[in-house]
């Protein structure tokens, strides 16, 4: 490669040109232009130079360029001196031209030293800050490309470990995988949306939101359990056996969910049929519909509706709302991981109404076997199959469900119970499961049945269970305290035992305690040491005597004191037996009759000795004498007193089998081991629970007889009454306000809806027109103004079945009649006195049984519906069924009415007139 050619000029001298004496070869005069003279020995001159030499070597270290500029000036003869060094320092600085000019015209040596030395520092300082800004460079550089090599490290290592592969690639390999679990079960039109979300899912940057929608979407899309059904299971057998070992009773309700599943076995499925659990709240609805899905072998899961409104928790929401979820199917099929679980919908008459769509129509979509197959959450937005699904409704009362949801519906009531079913439940059903979910055994509490019965027929007197149940466990609660504390008691008291009391001599025993083993052993070594004891046995009952009277001054003293008692007893159980002790023993035991004679010397020297000795005895269990004075009463609560420790060691000491029972040991095996708590509380008394102490547990009665009246007076009549918490009885009662001609008016009280109030004034009616029958001449209901109440009157009460209860009470006013005793009557009255049916029969009759009711009237439509009732329940009723009130006038007030026709025209009559 060419290079061009380079001239090196190097100045020596310096000149001046004067002239131009031929251009071409180019000549020129020129003048020698000389240096001042200076002196070299100057300090100010020798001392710039060698700061100008300084300078100079500092910037070769910074330099390069100059390095070798320096290099170059010494090769060619350079030295350090002076002017020549003002000449290099200036040729080399970075001054411009016109500067490095005046240096070279500069004839003063100093002077040019200075001009240098200024160029010179200021090229350093240059040179320096250069420096400091390449190194800040390089240190950036060198951070960030650091920092950049350890991150690929990292991802290289995570992705070595299998920690992180690529976010996205992770993300669509566990939504893959979880596809592969359902084979072929993801319907195509499904698996088409799942890839193109996915595909959409890696354009997405991993930080934006809508990657977040898409990766949730994806999440929800692939947890659906496409195509995994649970293998049904049509036994009608073991759906039986699974019903009766979960309720009671129910004869009615398990038939027809036998039926059902019987049509399922024949029909290979039980889609399309909705069954509908109604009746008051605790009567087992839900619990049947989890019993249900066992006997089916189906998932179970329940969600409720009641005061739901929001259609969105059904249907789901739509994706582009924030925190988007879907509808509770979607997240039902979900959490159950089947697509043919048993869904529970519960409170459905309780359904709110919405603001925004109408939740009863999205559960009619999601309800409807038409149009299930394809039901569209809004969330999901692809079709997804519920036909498979068995749905099971409960509600309180079937009048309150919408009407398309309920023509759907297969509905089967739950009435409630009777006291003697109740009784049943509690006793197999509720307090087992109880006692056990306590954590209590069979053997350590239990409830009697009289106190089932008071429970039953005073604390919950409600058509369903629940309540009771809950009392039960509130009694379980309360005894699982008391036997804990009881077990605290005990290990308190095993801990004042095993604490070593000191040396042998400390305390004496009872006697009492003494054992038929140890007293053999006293015996036997009576008969090896019989001499050698004889020398020491004075001194050692003089300690015993001085230690023993020290304790029995002491329980006397402190009689009621718990661990006076408790020392005096036990105490002596954890001495170490030595020799000492065996010699006096065996000096005390030496006669049959010793042991009895000190037990009765309680604290007496001899009963020391006797107890010194016993410890050597062959020892059991500390636990067992714990378990044994527990039994005797010594550590009892309430016997833990001097003189009851007294007591029982007087009766053990009676009682030979009791004394026996009593177990000496050495303490150190009982306090190595700590017993568990069923070893504490094997011993323990059972408890039990009884009508005279069930108060402590569930304090007092808060119902009392629906009974007011045991006779009721005259106005006064039982109706019977129906609602959604199931039957009851009520009264009807009517007084006189006031009298005077033309005053007759009726008020009434009890907050009477208005069906009610319109019964009443029907009443009023009817009443006048049989009283003119009866009584042509009596003025009442148009002289009298009347006050009828329905008590309680803190509850709202409606409904036209209390008509005839009106009529009767308002008729016993006007004949100041009273009415039969324990009769109670229902039914519908029109103004003709015709008597139309009534709802509740079951719940009526339940509750009249409940209030001793003897004679129930019902109308005659009714009469199917009670002959339907199981005979326990409707058993010793002299029941009535009527069509007209003039046959309720008959039983009511025993009166032989004149024959119907008569009565049924009078009354016909009456709804003509306005006034008697
Ligand atoms: P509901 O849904 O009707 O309000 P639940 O099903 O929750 O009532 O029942 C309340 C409790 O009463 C449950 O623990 C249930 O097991 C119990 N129970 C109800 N009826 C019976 C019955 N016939 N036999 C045994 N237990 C019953």
């Amino acid at each position: 490669m060419f290079s061009p050619p380079q001239v090196v000029l190097q100045g020596h001298v310096r000149l001046r040109l004067t002239g131009i004496v031929s251009e071409d070869p180019l000549v020129a005069s020129v003048e020698w232009v000389k240096d001042k003279p200076f002196d070299g020995e100057n300090d100010v001159l020798k001392a710039t130079l060698l700061e100008a030499v300084s300078t100079m070597q500092n910037l070769m270290m910074l330099s390069p360029f100059f390095r070798e500029g320096i290099s170059q000036f010494l090769q060619s003869g350079g030295s350090l001196f002076p002017p020549q060094v003002g000449d290099c320092g200036i040729g080399l600085s970075t001054a411009d031209g016109l500067t490095q000019q005046q240096g070279l015209e500069e004839l003063d040596v100093l002077k040019r030293l200075n001009m240098a030395l200024t160029l010179l520092k200021k090229d350093l300082d240059i040179y320096k800050l250069q420096a400091s800004i390449a190194k800040a460079i390089d240190e950036k550089i060198s951070g960030e490309q650091r920092k950049f090599l350890l991150m690929e490290q990292l991802k290289a290592i995570k992705k070595e470990l299998g920690l992180e592969a690529d976010d996205k690639t992770a993300l669509t390999a566990k939504f893959r995988e979880r596809l592969k679990e359902y084979k072929d079960g993801v319907p195509e039109h499904v698996l088409q949306v799942i890839e193109e979300e996915m595909t959409k899912l890696q354009m997405l940057e991993a930080s934006s939101s809508e990657f977040n929608v898409t990766r949730n979407y994806l999440d929800w899309l692939t947890s659906i359990p496409w195509g995994q059904y649970s293998k049904e299971n049509f036994d009608v057998r073991r759906a039986q056996k699974i019903l009766d070992e979960d309720h009671y009773g129910l004869t009615d309700v398990k038939e027809r969910i036998l039926e059902f599943i019987a049509v399922g076995r024949l029909r290979g499925s039980v889609q399309g049929k909705i069954i509908c659990l109604s009746g008051p709240p605790g009567v087992g609805k839900t619990s049947i519909g989890k019993s249900i899905a066992k006997a089916l072998n189906r998932k179970f899961f329940r969600f409720s509706v009641g005061g739901l409104s929001d259609v969105a928790e059904i249907k789901g929401h739509r994706r582009t709302y924030v925190g988007a979820m879907p509808g509770k199917m979607v997240q039902c099929l979900k959490s159950t991981g089947t697509a043919n679980p048993l869904v529970l919908i519960d409170e459905i008459d309780k359904l709110g109404r919405g603001h925004a769509g109408d939740p009863a129509s999205a559960l009619l979509e999601l309800l409807d076997p038409e149009q299930n197959a394809n039901f569209l959450d809004h969330y999901l937005d692809v079709p997804i199959d519920l036909s498979k699904v068995l749905f099971v409704c409960t509600a309180n009362v079937v009048e309150t469900i919408p009407g398309p949801l309920l023509d759907r519906m297969e509905v089967i009531r739950l009435v409630g119970y009777i006291s003697d079913e109740k009784m049943h439940i509690a006793r197999d059903y509720l307090e087992p499961n109880a006692r056990t979910g306590s954590g209590i055994k069979p053997e350590q509490a239990r409830i009697t049945e009289t106190a089932l019965s008071v429970l039953i027929e005073t604390y919950c007197r409600e058509a369903g269970v629940r309540n009771l149940q809950k009392h039960i466990e509130k009694i379980y609660r309360k005894i699982a305290l008391k036997l804990v504390s009881k077990d605290a008691e005990i290990r308190e008291k095993m801990k004042v035992v095993s604490v070593p009391t000191g040396t042998d001599e400390d305390f004496s025993r009872p006697a009492a305690e003494v054992d038929d083993k140890a007293e053999d052993k006293i015996k036997d070594d009576e008969c090896l040491e019989s001499h050698e004891r004889e020398n020491v046995k004075d001194e050692d009952q003089l300690k015993s005597h001085e230690v023993s009277s020290e304790v029995s001054s002491e329980v006397s003293s402190e009689a009621s004191s718990e661990v006076s008692a408790e020392v005096s007893s036990e105490a002596s159980l954890e001495r170490e037996p030595n020799e000492k002790e065996t010699e006096e023993q065996d000096s005390t035991s030496s006669d049959g009759n010793a042991i009895s004679q000190d037990s009765e010397e309680l604290q007496t020297p001899k009963s020391d000795e006797n107890e010194n000795v016993l410890s050597d005895g062959k020892a059991e269990k500390n636990v067992d004498e714990m378990h044994h004075l527990l039994r005797s009463g010594v550590m009892d609560k309430s016997s833990i007193h001097g003189t009851n420790m007294e007591e029982a060691s007087d009766k053990d000491v009676n009682n030979p089998e009791d004394s026996s029972e009593i177990k000496h040991e050495s303490v150190d095996d009982s306090v190595s081991e700590e017993p568990s708590i069923e070893e504490i509380l094997k011993d323990v008394e059972m408890i039990v629970v009884d009508e005279t102490n069930l108060s402590e547990y569930v304090g007092n009665a808060v119902f009392q007889s629906d009974r007011i009246y045991d006779q009721t007076p005259v106005g006064v009549v039982m109706g019977l009454a129906w609602t959604a918490m199931g039957g009851s009885t009520l009264y009807v009662e009517t007084t006189k306000i006031d009298e005077g001609e033309g005053k007759g008016a009726l008020q009434l009280t009890g907050q009477l809806g208005d069906v009610m109030r319109e019964s009443a004034s029907i009443a009023h009616t009817v009443s006048r027109a049989i009283l003119r029958e009866k009584e042509p001449t009596n003025s009442f209901f148009r002289d009298t103004s009347l006050h009828l109440h329905v008590p309680a009157g803190a509850t709202p009460k409606d409904g036209p079945s209390a008509g005839c209860t009106m009529i009767t009470s308002l008729l016993s006013v006007a004949m100041n009649k009273e009415v039969k005793k324990d009769v109670a009557m229902t039914g519908e009255v029109t103004l003709t006195g015709r008597i139309l049916p009534i709802g509740g029969v079951k719940e009526k009759t339940i509750a009249a049984r409940r209030s001793g009711v003897k004679t129930l009237i019902f109308p005659k439509a009714n009469q199917p519906d009670f002959d339907e009732l199981s005979s326990h329940i409707k058993e010793e009723f002299d029941v009535h069924f009527v069509e007209h009130y003039m046959e309720i006038f008959k039983i009511a007030f025993g009166e032989e009415s004149r024959n119907s026709e008569a009565s049924l025209s009078a009354a016909e009559s009456c709804s003509t007139s306005t006034e008697q």
